[in-house]
């Protein structure tokens, strides 16, 4: 344990970790940190984390998945980079928008001083009022209490993780802030890590390593540590070598090499002394050895599971696997939870539809999409903006409805459940989102009356925000009168007798907090006919108004559930997320035999 909070002694400094990245971006940068978090953690220390984006947007929000992978949603309703999920996945903390730093926000944020008068005259300049900017905001955000089981204790340690590679026109401005950010912390609060890559090309290659090393120098900032991405173990004369020409000791020049799963990296850093060399560097005090504990038993279990469980995932954006990173992440940590190994399915959502744009209606694409759908024992369809094979997540929805295949959809395949009830079901053959068609005459799914149509940044509803399961008003004892006055608010008569699956999973709370990110939502005004006619809504915000939950009864369906909002954001690897676990649960018994297409 470290020997003192800082609640319990003021003057006790907050140390700094810095890591920047070299030679090329996608070298697992964010999950080198975040196993330096665990690992640090494991030695009783509490860390928190800020990540820099040196692009001009103010935050993620407004970026296509496409290009940037997901946009990661915090509680606050911060739209973030997705290594935040990281953190917050590897770390147990609850980050906001503050501790994602762009060049935007640090613009914004002087621009508008400028404008109030704030420097008095004074010319206002990169060096030093975007500088000094960007240290007050690393200063500030470091001490943000993010450790929800610690509510209010700042955290001994803040890992600062700077985007893009060295030597970026976007990132120098930051590099500046933190060369000047190392004296004014002083040395011994402050330690700079760099992550690089050594390809093999025959033997190991460390050209490089020193040459971002070089660059990183020239730039008034000397790595302690260097992380050496590889394939293969890092060999001892690499080390050396590496070593030799970045002027760091051998043992400062660590391996990660590819592991079978990435929950090992802690334990790979551990062998390595990584705690002990950070402890010196950063004059911690020494603690006990560090106990990985809960974490490394899954790390290494994993490896042994003998079933596996085969999940399709119907998407927009299977193109790039990020784009849905949170998703796939909480259906890993389900299956683990089940000692199952998980197989994906990539489902390009359009390829179900038979008049496809978008591929000319090739039959063959289109029999292996449905193929996957058949085969696959659980399916899930997320989130989602646009028109592009919205069509084929409603087929999805149909099929398994019709199918008993457990299904969970996730905010568009949430209301794409309600569309395809509303069509099929309803008999309203023109169903829809007024986001993909306005003039629709059965507006299932419409507009928030609240959002600002105009703006896209940061105007969706967002957030954690609270879902109140349905109960009978006649069944409430022992809460406060407040809570039986509000009751009916979520309780349809006609499905009185109704068990939520979904509550279930979640321990049986009358109340949960999820994340959100959406404009539209289903429109209350069809909500009783959708009831009547078989869906039950039976988790709905505060007012009652808005839908949150949508089920089948279970001797309808074994597992038929929707959710508005995202419930992956706060799926963890050893505490997995409701949803997916009822999914994984009952995917799993769902025995298939290989089928093909009709
Ligand atoms: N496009 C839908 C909406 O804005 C769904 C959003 C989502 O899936 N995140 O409501």
């Amino acid at each position: 344990m470290s020997t003192a909070t800082p609640d319990s002694d003021t003057k006790k400094k907050m140390k700094y970790i810095v890591v920047t990245g070299g030679v090329v971006s996608g070298l697992g940068k964010g999950i080198t940190i975040s196993s330096m978090g665990r690992l640090l953690q494991a030695c009783g220390y509490s860390v928190t984390a800020l990540k820099i984006d040196p692009y001009l947007n103010v935050d993620a929000g407004t970026m296509s998945p496409f290009e940037h992978g997901e946009v990661f949603v915090l509680e606050d309703g911060g739209e973030s980079d997705l290594d935040l999920g990281n953190y917050e996945r590897f770390l147990g903390i609850s980050l906001t928008a503050d501790h994602n730093l762009t060049t935007g926000k640090v613009y914004s944020r002087v621009i508008a001083a400028e404008r109030r008068g704030d420097y008095l005259g004074k010319t206002v300049q990169v060096v030093p009022h975007i500088t000094n900017a960007i240290q007050e905001w690393m200063e500030r955000v470091a001490h943000i209490p993010v450790d929800p089981k610690h509510p209010g204790r700042v955290a001994d340690i803040c890992l600062i993780e700077v985007g893009g590679t060295v030597g970026d026109i976007e990132s120098s401005v930051f590099l500046e802030a933190l060369r000047q950010f190392q004296f004014k912390v002083g040395h011994d609060n402050f330690c700079l890590a760099f992550v690089s890559l050594v390809p093999y090309l025959g033997e190991q290659k460390t050209k490089p390593t020193q040459h971002g090393v070089k660059d990183l120098r020239s730039l008034g900032l000397s790595p302690s540590v260097i992380f050496c991405r590889s394939k293969q173990p890092l060999l001892e004369a690499t080390r050396d070598k590496i070593s030799n020409f970045c002027h760091v000791p051998p043992t400062h020049v660590l391996g990660v090499h590819n592991v079978q799963n990435v929950y090992l990296v802690p334990t790979l850093l551990q062998e390595q002394n990584l705690h002990a060399i950070l402890q010196k560097q950063l004059n911690l005090g020494a603690t006990s050895a560090p106990e990985l504990g809960d974490w490394a038993d899954m790390a290494r279990s994993l490896e042994h599971f003998e079933e596996t469980v085969v999940i399709a995932l119907i998407g927009k954006y299977t193109g790039l696997q990020d784009s849905y990173l949170s998703v796939i992440k909480a259906l890993k940590h389900a299956s683990i939870a089940q000692r199952l190994n998980l197989e994906l399915l990539w489902v390009e959502a359009a390829h179900l539809e038979e008049n496809d744009s978008d591929n000319d209606n090739d039959k063959e694409q289109y029999n292996q999409a449905w193929d996957k759908v058949k085969r696959a024992q659980g399916i899930v369809v997320p989130g989602g903006f646009g028109d592009r094979g919205f069509l084929g997540k409603v087929l999805t929805a149909e099929y398994c409805r019709t199918h008993a295949t457990p299904f969970l959809g996730i905010c568009l395949g949430f209301q794409a459940m309600v569309v395809e009830y509303g069509r099929n079901i309803c008999h309203w053959e023109d169903a829809h989102s007024t986001e993909l068609d306005e003039n629709t005459k059965h507006p299932v799914v419409m507009f928030m009356p609240e959002v600002d149509p105009t703006t896209m940044g940061g105007t969706m509803r967002l957030g954690g925000r609270d879902t109140i399961f349905m109960t009978r008003p006649d069944t409430i004892t022992d809460t406060t009168q407040e809570e039986k006055k509000t009751a009916h608010l979520h309780y349809s008569p006609k499905h009185a007798d109704f068990s939520s699956q979904l509550q279930g999973l979640y321990g049986s709370l009358p109340k949960i907090s999820e994340r959100h990110r959406h404009r539209y939502e289903v429109n209350p005004q069809y909500v009783p006919d959708l009831e009547d006619a078989g869906l039950v809504f039976c988790g709905r915000d505060e007012t009652g108004e808005r839908m949150e939950i949508v089920e089948l009864p279970l001797d309808v369906h074994p597992y038929y559930v929707g959710t508005q909002f995202h419930p992956e954001f706060k799926s963890r690897p050893l505490h997995p997320s409701p949803p997916f676990v009822g999914l994984i649960q009952k995917a799993h018994v769902n025995k298939k035999t290989e089928t093909t297409a009709e």
